[in-house]
């Protein structure tokens, strides 16, 4: 089915985008690595005036190893910084610093979204599984096997569709902190910050909107497949 034409040429342009999407995060934040705050303030020093001034006292912030490795662990409640955000005092690592304390942020108050998204990553491991078992299906005419396996994958989508606010709220309340608090002095500082957090925002965008092509197109598989 890879080499359907028709397969090929609605995901073309998923594919680009998604690829131009991971182009543009790398590339604004090099950029924006090169401008210095003017509060002087580095990555750690944000995300931890952002916890106390949020009242979160239960989280600690460490420095994690490789480029873009920066997440927050709701299992061991750590802000994990790589190490050019944890030390960098450039616009990058203010964005990116406090985009993750956003998300401990949404753990402590309890946001729904991310509740789900959790919920559902022990489940999302099989969507690889999900696809072979539906080809499998497909391919010896074993409806029942294609529908599990379309299903599994399924599973896969709805994750990245609850992704998209838990994505976007997490970079909205960093974007606010960082201006409210006085650690962005300007504007411009804003603007700069905002361009490197709508980047990163836009490749799960992508990686959604390819999921969900994806999918559409493996049921309509499934639908011919019956008739
Ligand atoms: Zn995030």
């Amino acid at each position: 089915m890879f080499f359907d034409p028709v397969y090929l040429l609605l995901m073309a342009p998923f594919m680009l985008f998604a690829a131009w999407a991971q182009r543009a995060v790398k590339g604004r934040f090099a950029k924006y690595r090169q401008v210095p705050a003017r509060s002087g303030i580095s990555g750690a020093e944000a995300a931890a005036r952002m916890l106390r001034d949020g009242g979160i006292t239960n989280v600690k912030i460490e420095q994690s190893q490789g480029f873009l490795s920066d997440h927050y662990d709701p299992k061991s409640l750590t802000v994990r910084l790589s190490p050019d955000v944890y030390n960098g005092r450039h616009l990058s690592a203010l964005g990116v610093a406090c985009h993750e304390v956003g998300h401990a942020y949404q753990h402590a108050k309890n946001y729904a979204p991310l509740k789900m998204r959790n919920a559902l990553v022990p489940l999302s491991f099989g969507s690889n599984i999900g696809l072979i078992l539906f080809m499998i299906g497909l391919a010896f005419s074993m409806m029942e096997l294609a529908v599990i396996g379309l299903l599994a994958f399924a599973v896969i989508v709805v994750f990245q569709l609850i992704n998209l606010p838990v994505e976007f709220n997490a970079s909205t309340r960093a974007k606010e902190y960082l201006s409210t608090s006085g650690i962005l002095t300007s504007n411009q500082e804003a603007q700069g910050v905002a361009q490197v957090l709508n980047a990163a925002a836009l490749t799960y965008v992508a990686a959604t909107a390819q999921a969900l092509v994806q999918l559409l197109y493996f049921a309509s598989l499934l639908l011919r497949g019956r008739d």
